[in-house]
């Protein structure tokens, strides 16, 4: 794993976690280089022979450095808005390797995704496909477009991260989705050649996915025998990753193996939107024990990271592991791991069981890489963290802590 302990210090490759803190300050993420890399050529080699595109969901970390770390290894990537568009462009990607999906893209965004040549808009609307006709028609460029199905199915995740239900806002219901490409094959600015899907994430079970590659394969079946001409299948992101220790996440390996084997020999290109599970345990949020406190029977580790740092904890409930950068030897403590924002809501752990870690040392929040930094704000008017990039042994700063100066900027 690329963090380890090295005798008692915590580190991130080959770098010392407790010098990037001393360096860089805290609160601090760090990511690193090696394992993203590991998890996007697993996802390439998964699919193997299957011609397929791993389009990364650059809304789970978005860090210029390492979109174009990505671009290099030719990955494409999925956006869900102008400004991540803008990003993949500024970092080289390909824009003829890159997917729209977002439930409400405006005239705008749309404009400047023709513009740039994108692959394909995955739809949500018929509304949307009529605006995408309309401002195509008015380049005299055709859009391609993937129609986002509802599956209906169940992917036992957080309420807040599953869209494959009927109740949700996302995509077109799967028993309504002949109908809206039989109504858009009408419409001669769009190219039908292609449909999507995306269920949730944060799936540590792969059942779910195989169910909706399951309909989705007989949807294609029907949607060629209504003529539209299929030859794309985009199967979204969703793999989980273990938060918690102990916790088992699918393996991308096998979850290709048997992608593979459910559409080897359907003529599809398939494309794949992973986020999570090439970012997420690559990075960590390093911060550092400002004070402790007892409140009657309650321990408290205050730390100078929050909520608006990571939001996850609050957002989700989500678990963190919470470890040192050095071990100290003493016995572990029960206590909450809360920052300095003035909400109670406002932690990182509660009642948890961890390293008696005192004032000046400094801790690693784990598998903060996804759906971390890109999910900070100002809140509190603490300036944003800085992010760094370990490769092997050496490690930058991709992103530079905010001033105060930054805070105001536009006010
Ligand atoms: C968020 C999202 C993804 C990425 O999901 P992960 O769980 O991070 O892999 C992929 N596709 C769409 C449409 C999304 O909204």
């Amino acid at each position: 794993m690329e963090f380890q302990y090295r005798g008692n210090e915590l580190y991130c490759e080959g770098v010392n976690l407790s010098d990037v803190a001393g360096r860089a300050g805290t609160p601090c993420y760090v990511y690193s280089w090696a394992m993203i890399e590991k998890r996007y050529r697993a996802y390439d080699a998964a699919f193997g022979d299957l011609p397929h595109t791993v389009c990364y969901a650059v809304k789970a970390n978005s860090n210029l450095s390492l979109l174009r770390l990505l671009a290099g290894l030719g990955a494409g990537f999925d956006i869900v808005s102008g400004g991540e568009l803008f990003r993949v462009l500024k970092a080289g990607g390909d824009p003829a390797k890159v997917v729209f999906s977002g439930v409400g893209k405006t005239a705008v965004e749309i404009e400047y995704a023709l513009d740039s040549g994108i692959f394909s808009f995955n739809c949500e609307s018929e509304a949307e496909l009529a605006l995408i006709d309309e401002l195509a028609g008015r380049r005299g460029v055709q859009a391609r477009i993937a129609v986002r199905v509802n599956p209906d199915v169940d992917a036992f995740t957080h309420p807040y991260i599953s869209t494959g239900l009927r109740e949700h806002k996302f995509g077109v219901d799967i028993s309504e989705v002949e109908g809206v490409y039989a109504r858009a094959l009408g419409l001669k600015n769009l190219l039908l050649d292609s449909v999507s899907c995306h269920i949730g994430s944060q799936l540590l079970d792969a059942s779910p996915l195989f169910e909706a590659i399951e309909k989705m394969r007989a949807l294609v079946g029907r949607l060629r025998a209504g003529g539209a001409p299929i030859r794309h299948l985009d199967l979204g992101g969703g793999l989980g990753v273990p938060y918690r220790c102990g916790d088992e996440a699918p393996v991308i390996a096998d979850y290709g193996g048997r992608v593979r084997a459910m559409l080897a020999a359907q003529d599809l290109h398939v494309m794949i939107e992973p986020g999570r599970s090439i970012t997420g345990e690559a990075g960590a949020l390093l911060s550092r024990v400002l004070y402790r406190k007892r409140n009657g029977e309650k321990e408290f580790v205050i730390v100078d990271a929050a909520m608006n740092d990571l939001l996850r904890p609050v957002l989700y409930h989500a678990h963190h592991e919470i470890i040192p950068l050095t071990k100290n030897g003493r016995p572990d403590i029960t206590a909450d791991v809360v920052g300095p924002v003035c909400e109670s809501s406002d932690f990182f752990a509660r009642d948890r069981v961890m390293a008696d870690v005192q004032p000046g040392e400094a801790v690693a929040v784990c598998t903060a890489g996804a759906y971390g930094f890109v999910l900070s704000s100002n809140y509190n008017s603490r300036p944003r963290t800085p992010e760094v990039l370990v490769e092997g042994e050496a490690w930058r700063v991709i992103r530079k802590r905010e001033t105060h100066e930054d805070l105001i900027r536009g006010e």
